[in-house]
């Protein structure tokens, strides 16, 4: 097969809730109340439900969502928060935007997880919190973490990538103290617009992070800390609940479309396919695999019009954001390895397989030449 294959196709997703959504909007617009309502509420119960926390707070954005569950734990200047040297850098930029300190940590450099080993020994009197990220939709290793860390760190899980995925049966959100997910387009579940949520189980936590979200106020004009204007849209919410309706559908897509390019690629000299952890279900937000010539491989993809993606070519010790650091090339190894050599393919629940079959060839052919 020819044509373009993008590296997510967003429209057959929109195709599959177009009818529930208008609905959904058409009431929405007759009454005009676009912030908060019903729909909202509707929304967080069920995703709440669906991660297994007992509580979630939709709010705008998934990088407000990690800043306010740091806020809800009263993190600040001063303090520490532990992160992974490889992730998006919305993971890095939430803890330097409460004003505490980013200590970043090395991964394990088969399943790109945060090193719980790394991460304890990076402890101090001053740590606060480690935010172990579930990258590319698998849960990071947070048990093991919880059994290294001294009970006063807490954990705030970046669920970004992974709504529905499990870790010896647990689901994603649920796993720290209090977890923050992304509701960007692109994400498994992804809305129309930014947004994002806090999920927790913790009472004191949640209603911390409702306060923060809406200017501090729990009650109209009643203002008892410093706020934040970010709330999920009501529109938003309505897309969400429908989405949500079909994503364990659309994982399961996702898995089997990841087990297709695993034995596929199996074949194919120079090509790491992605580890999974043991006692981990992944949801596959992103599937990646490592090649020593990276960039030639990656530019042979895309002159045949395939978007294949970088997930994320620089770990954040070598950002200009976080240069302060004072960290060069060298420090976080497995990271800077990876950002060599990491290659998202494109994977969405509706690929394929003559499409997985075409990336899988050009793959071949760039890694022999
Ligand atoms: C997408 C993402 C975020 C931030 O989400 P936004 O909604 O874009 O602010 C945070 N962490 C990770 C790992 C992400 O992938």
């Amino acid at each position: 097969m020819t044509g373009p294959i993008p590296l997510v196709d967003l429209a057959a997703q929109h195709a599959a809730v177009a009818e529930e959504v208008a609905a959904g909007w058409s009431q929405v617009l007759a009454k005009t109340a676009f912030v908060g309502g019903p729909q909202v509420a509707a929304f967080e119960a069920e995703y709440a439900e669906f991660s297994g926390a007992a509580h979630c707070i939709g709010v705008g954005n998934g990088t407000d969502a990690l800043e306010f569950a740091l806020r809800a734990l009263e993190i600040g200047p001063g303090d520490e928060c532990i992160v992974p040297a490889n992730t998006f850098i919305a993971t890095a930029e939430a803890v330097a935007r409460t004003g505490a300190t980013v200590v970043l940590v090395d991964c394990d450099p088969d399943t790109a997880l945060i090193d719980p080993t790394a991460a304890a020994a990076a402890v101090t009197t001053r740590t606060r919190a480690v935010l172990p990220v579930d990258l590319y939709g698998q849960v990071a290793p947070i048990e093991k973490l919880r059994a290294l860390l001294p009970a006063n760190v807490a954990i705030v899980e970046d669920a970004a990538q992974s709504q529905g995925a499990t870790r010896h049966g647990e689901t994603a959100g649920s796993l720290g103290d209090i977890a923050a997910t992304s509701f960007y387009p692109g994400k498994n579940l992804g809305a129309y617009g930014d947004a994002g949520a806090v999920t927790t189980s913790r009472a004191d936590l949640a209603e911390r992070v409702r306060l923060l979200g809406a200017h501090g106020s729990p009650r109209k004009y009643e203002h008892p800390v410093l706020g934040f204007n970010s709330r999920l849209d009501t529109l938003q919410a309505v897309v969400l609940s429908a989405k949500l309706r079909r994503l364990a559908g659309w994982n399961a897509a996702r898995r089997e479309a990841a087990d297709r390019y695993t034995a596929l690629l199996s074949e194919v000299d120079g090509v790491v396919t992605p580890v999974v952890a043991e006692g981990n279900v992944p949801v596959w937000h992103l599937y990646v695999v490592r090649v020593a010539d990276r960039d030639t491989v990656l530019g042979k993809l895309h002159a045949e019009g395939i978007g294949a993606g970088i997930h994320y070519p620089t770990p954040v010790h070598l950002t200009g954001a976080f240069a302060d650091l004072g960290l060069g090339a060298g420090a976080f190894p497995n990271a800077e390895l990876l950002g060599r050599e990491i290659l998202s393919l494109p994977l969405f629940p509706e690929i394929t397989p003559a499409q997985q079959e075409r990336v899988v060839s050009v793959v071949a052919d760039a890694v022999r030449s």
